[in-house]
Formats: structure tokens, sequence, C-alpha cells
């Protein structure tokens, strides 16, 4: 059976559209295809616009069309005053949050694609000048546009495809795993986060794991070493296998591009301690410690480790490039 999408871009760069569209090296509606899977609108994609568009909405609003999945990207904008009016709906003299709210009510599903829709992302950042918030979430609260006891059609909270982008795969396996009806409830996590991927750290299948074993940082970009230490990884503590998928055609995701984890796909990721690319800390120490891991535990494992850092691993971290080859003599 047909599987229709609607998709609505709310306060958003477009970046999870983006993403979408390199899923699979072949784009998203390519790997959605074998799913049955119809986009009844997508604004970047579609050949409706003005009127045409209009109508299409309506004709879900009036319960013509069924809207299996309803797929919001960006953050909604309250402001000014709770009016919505930061963003219109071009063409219609309601507001982007009051369709996104109608619309809400008559979808199967509500997805929320991207941090942004999930927990209110980066709009929310400076002061949250547009009173943005997600569709079911203020940051790490409970709420938003939507309110916390939102379900939709199908008993389902609204589902949140988090990440800034998510992964493109995190996309479109939500979608088909909705269009198979095999994503129910117990398959989110407590966040409301697919568990296929939220079961993962960001930190699992990094390149950079043997310089972490043993607490060999780098301490500026290139370098080859952990970048916890000093460049602000947060891959430790946020959910995702962005590192155990590839990206683009390559491997791995952002540490393994070089760039220190940010924790996207986390609640108020928007509005660090410190700098993003700096490790926040306290008498020296990392504020943020791996997750299921007592400070006292990492403390006595990062000093031990330290003491047995192998000169190899230690002269590599601090090198863009292996200067210190593995040792040749126990080779079989
Ligand atoms: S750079 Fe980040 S993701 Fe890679 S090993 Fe270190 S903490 Fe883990
Ligand atoms: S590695 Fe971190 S910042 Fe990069 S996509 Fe994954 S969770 Fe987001």
């Amino acid at each position: 059976m047909t599987f229709n999408i609607l998709w609505l871009q709310a306060g958003s760069c477009g970046g999870c559209t983006m993403a979408a569209l390199t899923a699979q090296d072949r784009g998203m509606l390519a790997a959605l295809k074998p799913f049955d899977v119809n986009v009844l609108w997508h604004p970047a994609l579609s050949l409706e616009s003005g009127q045409e568009a209009v109508a299409i909405l309506q004709n879900v609003l009036d319960g013509k069309v069924v809207v299996d999945a309803l797929c919001v990207e960006g953050s909604v904008l309250r402001g000014p005053h709770g009016s919505g009016k930061f963003q219109m709906m071009p063409g219609t003299e309601r507001s982007m949050a009051a369709w996104i709210k109608d619309l809400a009510q008559q979808a199967r599903y509500v997805i929320a694609v991207g941090t942004c829709s999930a927990f209110g992302g980066l709009p929310m950042a400076g002061g949250n000048p547009t009173d943005a918030c997600g569709l079911q979430y203020e940051g790490d609260a409970a709420g938003g546009l939507l309110g916390r006891e939102f379900v939709s059609k199908e008993g389902m909270p609204v589902i949140n495809v988090a990440g800034c982008a998510p992964h493109p795969d995190w996309i479109t396996e939500t979608l088909s795993l909705l269009a198979a009806g095999r994503l129910t409830r117990e398959r989110l996590d407590v966040r409301a986060r697919p568990r296929f991927f939220a079961d993962h750290l960001a930190h699992h299948g990094c390149s950079r794991n043997e310089y972490y074993e043993f607490k060999a940082s780098a301490s500026q970009f290139s370098q080859l070493g952990c970048m916890m230490e000093n460049m602000g990884c947060k891959a430790t503590q946020a959910v995702g296998d962005c590192n155990l998928r590839s990206w683009n055609g390559a491997k791995g995701g952002c540490p393994d591009a070089g760039f220190p984890c940010i924790a996207c796909t986390s609640p108020g990721f928007e509005t660090p301690k410190g700098s993003f690319q700096e490790t926040s800390k306290r008498a020296g120490i990392p504020v943020g410690l791996p997750v299921d891991m007592p400070k006292a535990w990492f403390m006595a494992l990062a000093a031990l480790s330290k003491s047995a850092t192998p000169k190899r691993v230690l002269n590599n971290a601090a090198s863009d490039h292996v200067v210190v080859p593995p040792a040749r003599e126990n080779e079989s």
C-alpha cells in the first residue's frame, strides 16, 4: 500500500533535505522507492508551488488525502509574542506553526527531521530571539509545539530523527521502517529517537579509538590523536552510529573527518558550556565524561593509560600522519 509523506520546512537551513538527497548515494526518493513511498509534497522537490501546494495541504486537513508521515524539518518559530508570524506559510494567512499543529492531527506518524524540529536546535541559541522550539521538546524539556501528551493517529509520539544534519540513512530507514509497519514505540529511546541509531554512541567505530584508549590526545586540527581531552569531542556522550556508517561515500562521521563531535543529536548541543572546539574542564578534568563511567574510574583509567602509552601512539597522536609505524618484530 502506498505510504504518503508530506514534508514541511519550518525554521530551517535546509540541511536535512540536503542530507536526505545524498541517501545511499542515490537520494531519498530512489532509496524509498522499494517501500512504495509517495511524496505528497516537499517544498524543494515537488513541482507544485503557491496555491497548488496550499491545495495539497488543505486536502490533507480536510481528510480527503491520507498523510502517513508528516515530516517537519526545522524549528517551529513561535514568536513574536506567540503569534508565529516570524514564519508565515506563503500564500496563506496562517503561520507555519498553525499549519504544523493542524496537520499533525491528521498524520498517522509525525517525524521531526533533524535536531531543530526535534529539540529546537540552533535557532534556540543566543537567547532564542524567535521563540523557537521543537515539535514535542523545548531543549531537554518535553512540551514544544505539540505538547508532552501528543500522540499521532497511530498512538506514537513525535519520532525524533535527531542530528544536525541527521545521517541520511536515519531518515530513510525511519521512513521505510514505518512504511513496513516495523517501527514501534518500544523501538524509540527515552527522547523518542529511533534506537537503531540511538542505541550507539558516536564514539563507536572512530578511527582514533586506539588514541582514546591510551589518552594520546590531539591538541590541534589535522593531528591524529583523540580529540576528547583538548578539542571538545563529545562522541563518548552523544548518541548515534555516525562513525559506523559511511557518509557521502567515505568512511565515518565527524571525528573520522577530523572534526570533534559536537553532540548534534542531543538537546542543547547548540549552547555548549565553552567553545565547540575546546574541551571544557574543571580542575583540569573534562566536564563531559563518557556515559556509564563514574568520574573516579575515568580518572584512574586515564592515569593508567597515560603511564602505559606506547611511544608510537604518543608520537603519532601529535602528528598529521603516521611517523612511527607498528613494531615489526612480533609480526606473524
Ligand atoms: S576523537 Fe572523539 S570519537 Fe574519536 S576516539 Fe576520541 S573521543 Fe572517541
Ligand atoms: S559525530 Fe557527533 S556531531 Fe557528528 S553527526 Fe555524529 S553526533 Fe553529530
